[in-house]
Parts: C-alpha cells; sequence; structure tokens
C-alpha cells in the first residue's frame, strides 16, 4: 500500500549489512572458533556451528548431544584475542519462502482443529526435531464458533513446542513463536505461514550460532477468533500461559509474536498491548539497527495472552494487505525484504 520508493534504495542498501562482514553466512566453514582452549561445552560450539550447509544442521550433528542449550557456543564474552564471532549471519530467505510455499501451497487452509492443521504441526515439529530441538506438543480444546463468516465445530487444537537440549523453563529464557493456524477458508501465507517460517529460520540461527538467553520456540494453535471478544481468539497461547508454573513465568524474560510479518512496509510494525512499559518493543527496535520500525498498540495477537499474564511481550507484523483472512492470502503477498527485516531484527534481539 503504503510505497515510499524513495527510501527502498537506501533501506536495502541498509538491510544488507548483515551479509557485508567477512562471514557470508551459515555456510561458510568457520574456523572452529579458539574456544578449543575451554571446557566440554566448547566442542559443542563446534559441533553445534554445523555451518557445512545450512540443511546439514539437521545431520547428527546438532547440539543435541549434550545439555549444553544452543545458547552457549557462540555467546560467550571473546577471551582476550580471540575474535568474537561475526555479529550477524544471515537469515536465510529462500528457505523462509520454501516454508511458506509449504504451509500455505501445499498444505492450505489450517483450521486449528483439522487435519490439515495437524499436518502443518507434524510439518513444525520434524524440521525442529532435525535441528535438534526437544518438541512436544500440548492438545487443548477450542470452541464451535464462526470463523471468519465460516460455521466451525468444536474440537482440539495443539501447541508445538520446541526446546533446545537441556532446556529448563525455571531457568531465565525467552519464548519466540508464531501461530500456524488459520481462518477456515484462507492459506495463511502471510497469516501466518510468514510468523512460523520466520520462527523456524530463528531456531536454525539459533542452533547453530546461540542465543544470549535460552530460547523456547512455540507454534500455537488456534489463535484465530470463533467469535468477538478477547475470550474466543488465542486459545493456544492461552493455553500455554495457563500451563506455566509461577517460577516459569517469573524465568520468561520475555516472548515474541511474529505473526503477518511478511508484506512489504516500509517498516517493521513492532507492538505490545500496552501493559509491558514497552520494554520489549524498545529492546527490539534497538536490536533492529538501521532497519526501520514503527511501533503501536496491538492486542490482536498471542504476545497479548503473555501481556495479560504480566509477561513483557511484543508483536511484530501487521501490516494491512488486500488478501487478509480470504483466498487471496497466497505465497506472492509475501515480500522477501520484509521477511529479512523481521528475521534479522528478532534474531539480533535474541542473539
Ligand atoms: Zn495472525
Amino acid at each position: 500500500m503504503r510505497s515510499a520508493l524513495a527510501g527502498v534504495a537506501l533501506l536495502l542498501a541498509v538491510s544488507a549489512c548483515g551479509g557485508s562482514g567477512p562471514d557470508a553466512g551459515p555456510t561458510s566453514a568457520e574456523p572452529a572458533p579458539a574456544t578449543s582452549s575451554v571446557s566440554p561445552s566448547a566442542s559443542t560450539g563446534a559441533a553445534a556451528d554445523g555451518t557445512t550447509s545450512p540443511d546439514a544442521s539437521s545431520g547428527g550433528v546438532a547440539p543435541e548431544d549434550t545439555g549444553a542449550s544452543p545458547g552457549e557456543p557462540g555467546t560467550a564474552a571473546p577471551s582476550p584475542g580471540v575474535p568474537p564471532k561475526p555479529e550477524s549471519p544471515a537469515a536465510d530467505v529462500a528457505a523462509m519462502r520454501q516454508a511458506i510455499r509449504h504451509l500455505a501451497g501445499t498444505i492450505g487452509p489450517r483450521l486449528a482443529t483439522s487435519a490439515s492443521f495437524r499436518e502443518a504441526a507434524d510439518w513444525f515439529s520434524g524440521e525442529m526435531e532435525q535441528l535438534g530441538y526437544r518438541v512436544t506438543r500440548e492438545a487443548f480444546p477450542v470452541p464451535a464458533g464462526d470463523s471468519w463468516g465460516v460455521p466451525v465445530e468444536a474440537g482440539r487444537s495443539q501447541n508445538v513446542i520446541a526446546d533446545p537440549p537441556g532446556f529448563d523453563p525455571t531457568r531465565p529464557h525467552l519464548v519466540v513463536g508464531a501461530h500456524l493456524d488459520t481462518v477456515a477458508v484462507s492459506p495463511g501465507a502471510e497469516d501466518n505461514a510468514s510468523g512460523v517460517a520466520v520462527v523456524r529460520e530463528l531456531g536454525r540461527l539459533a542452533a547453530a550460532y546461540g542465543t544470549r538467553l535460552p530460547v523456547r520456540f512455540v507454534a500455537f494453535g488456534a489463535e484465530e477468533p470463533r467469535g468477538p471478544g478477547d475470550d474466543l481468539h488465542h486459545f493456544g497461547s492461552q493455553h500455554r500461559v495457563s500451563a506455566m508454573t509461577a517460577a516459569e513465568r517469573e524465568a520468561l524474560r520475555a516472548m515474541v509474536s511474529l505473526d503477518r510479518v511478511g508484506v512489504r512496509g516500509s517498516a517493521v510494525p513492532v507492538c505490545d498491548g500496552g501493559t509491558s512499559n514497552g520494554r520489549v518493543v524498545r529492546s527490539l527496535a534497538a536490536a533492529a539497527g538501521g532497519i526501520p520500525t514503527t511501533t503501536c498498540e496491538d492486542r490482536a495477537s498471542d504476545h497479548w495472552s503473555y501481556e495479560k499474564a504480566d509477561v513483557p511481550a511484543a508483536r511484530l507484523g501487521s501490516i494491512p494487505y488486500a488478501g487478509y483472512h480470504s483466498e487471496g492470502d497466497r505465497p506472492r503477498v509475501v515480500d522477501d525484504r520484509q521477511l529479512r527485516w523481521v528475521a534479522t531484527i528478532t534474531w539480533r534481539w535474541m542473539r
């Protein structure tokens, strides 16, 4: 809608900065960092790099064979004389596109209580397991209602939770999630295969390069409404929050929901529901570096379930588009630059 073409060239130049360093991306074979001087976890670090090829991380060298979280390998403060890890290994836009095509093209509409939703949940689960995560599912009931004009029956949906090896939810951590379901008729390329694709890509980067805190990734079921009001949507995230113990809630430092993150805009919306004191929004905006962001108040995604439980949270995404909640929500509505922006901001924030 808003074109702001004048800014595009400049913005592209800015957004390209991630690839301008000495490391062309995860495919470059970094010399095993000089972490060899230290402990067993250092060897994990080297293996967890899995840098031989992005997809090779699905091989047996994933970080799963120790209790170390993937957060450890790259993030230790560099020792004197040891060059720091590259600032920003690049997000793989082609991989994100492929995930969007699979979800919105091959699988199609993913009503939360449908067989196609379960197929998508199986896919996400398999992807994250291949990256070395421990995946669990939690099922919950979803009431009958109205899915954007289509009457739908009650049923069950599920959240897919991917934890790094050794993850302890009572220790400080982050949650990054995206809803996997769609309204009844929509293939949901933008809403929300885009967010799920970014989550999967962040899972790959986190496993390979480490993060400042362990990150639990969640694909939520049943975010989409089954009627009006604040009780008839976000069923998966509300269930997730209610299943957390007090200790887990306290240990959860921040939650980010990636929801509708691929439609091209002149900036990335970074929003919260108004109860987080802007904390997460500010830290995300700071992490954006040269990528333009805008802020807003938004209670229309899974971050709101967390905010209601006093967990600092934010949402990335929500640029308006013509195909919203319709059959027109196909992969072509998603833009490479926007995907890269959102993945890069979130990755820098996690890292
Ligand atoms: Zn959505």
